[in-house]
Order: C-alpha cells, then sequence, then structure tokens
C-alpha cells in the first residue's frame, strides 16, 4: 500500500497515519520530523530551514524534495509507505511524482481528509493545554474537559490557550491550507487517486471511513 494522506491542520492527520502504519506496516513518512531532525542535528540544511519552521513558514520546494528523494534513494527505500505532510504543494506534487516513477513505485491512493473550517477551529480554539513544560497535557472544553475548570488534572497548573490556537491563527493556517494544496488535490484528481474521507467525527469513525474507502484500491 503506497498512500499519501492530505489534511488541514485539525483534521487528525498524524493520528490516522500511525493506525495506517499499524494495521498494513507502512512506513511514515513525515517531512515535519525529517526536518526538526536535521534541526536537531545541527546540519547546513537545518540551519537554513530553523528559522522558517520557527515562523510556521513553509520550507522551500526544492529542499524539501530533496529530503525526501534522498530518503527514496538510501538504504531505506520503503516499498510501502504513507507520506504525512508531503507533498504539499502542486510543485512538489511533480517532483514527487517523477522520483515515484524513477523508483518504479506507483501510489495507490490519495486520502483526503474533509471538514469544514468552522469544525476545525471548533476543535483546535477549545484546546487548553498545561504551560508546565514537563507536564504539557492538552485538554478541550468542547470534549475533553478537566475535573476543576481551568486547572490541569494532573499536576493542577493554570491552562492556556495558546497562541497557534486561536481562532485567528487557525483561521489563516487553514487558507493557507488550501492556498497550497487545491491544485496538487485537483492534480491528483485527474490521475483518479483522490478519495475523499469525511473527518468531522470521533478519530475511529475516521480510521473507519479511510478503511472504507480503501478497499475499493485494494
Ligand atoms: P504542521 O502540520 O503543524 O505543519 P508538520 O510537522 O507537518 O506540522 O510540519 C512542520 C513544519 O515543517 C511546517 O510548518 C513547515 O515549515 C515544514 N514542512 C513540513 N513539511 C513540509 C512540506 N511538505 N513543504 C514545506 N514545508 C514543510
Amino acid at each position: 500500500m503506497r498512500l499519501v494522506l492530505v489534511g488541514p491542520p485539525g483534521s487528525g492527520k498524524g493520528t490516522q497515519a500511525e493506525m495506517l502504519v499499524d494495521k498494513f506496516g507502512l512506513t511514515c513518512i513525515g517531512t515535519g520530523a525529517m526536518l526538526r531532525d536535521a534541526i536537531a542535528r545541527g546540519t547546513e540544511m537545518g540551519r537554513q530551514v530553523k528559522p522558517l519552521m520557527d515562523q510556521g513558514l513553509l520550507v522551500p520546494d526544492p529542499i524539501v524534495n530533496d529530503v525526501v528523494a534522498e530518503f527514496f534513494r538510501s538504504s531505506a527505500r520503503p516499498e510501502k509507505f504513507v507520506m504525512d505532510g508531503y507533498p504539499r504543494t502542486y510543485s512538489q506534487a511533480i517532483a514527487f511524482d517523477a522520483l515515484l516513477r524513477q523508483q518504479f513505485l506507483a501510489l495507490d491512493a490519495v486520502i483526503n481528509l474533509t471538514i469544514a473550517d468552522d469544525e476545525v477551529v471548533k476543535r483546535i480554539s477549545g484546546r487548553r493545554c498545561c504551560p508546565k513544560p514537563d507536564c504539557g497535557v492538552c485538554y478541550n472544553v468542547n470534549y475533553r474537559g478537566t475535573k476543576v475548570p481551568g486547572k490541569c488534572d494532573r499536576c493542577g497548573a493554570d491552562l492556556v490557550l495558546r497562541d497557534d490556537d486561536k481562532e485567528e491563527t487557525v483561521r489563516r493556517r487553514l487558507h493557507e491550507f488550501y492556498r497550497n494544496t487545491d491544485a496538487l488535490i485537483n492534480h491528483y484528481r485527474h490521475q483518479n487517486l483522490v478519495r475523499d474521507v469525511p473527518a468531522t467525527d470521533t478519530g475511529e469513525a475516521i480510521y473507519a471511513n479511510i478503511l472504507a474507502a480503501l478497499k475499493k484500491v485494494a
């Protein structure tokens, strides 16, 4: 199984990728994690991308394309995989198509997690996290409350709404996401690879939707 997983922030994409990895024995290729690893190792590329990532900006296409191509050309080359966070732009999709052709690998499906902006805003802006670095547990006023309102169940600290999770920021990130991914989804739609999967329900229900969509592939 060779999959690309596309979903806006707050769609639970990471959780779904993990479940697919367990079920089908896939390698998860997460470009965010790869770039963070380069920063942690202090490579030249890591130094270059750190300021962009700190600001939540996309890393230039040629850099991410290289990171992914290197991985596929290394001895770690995966036969079965799920792409988490790549390709994220049309130009990355074109580069990835070329790489896969060169590697004699073909995609089976592009899972497109669909969710209304208002639902994402409700999910994310309800998040309240413990600010203590050694605790950091997150709750949600809409889904996962705390025993004492506004206090961390684990350590009792006052919970906060992170800047990242504020409605205005979330809407900006969503706008950015669709600006970059609309053309990419269209590109894969022309290849008949896209499976639209509603991502409004619980994690388990979304996962069931993905498996149902994949049955049509296998
Ligand atoms: P998020 O879902 O919050 O964006 P990720 O772990 O997927 O988290 O990515 C973290 C950061 O890494 C992004 O904000 C971006 O700077 C960079 N990044 C990851 N994947 C890509 C990509 N495909 N293209 C450009 N930048 C990327």
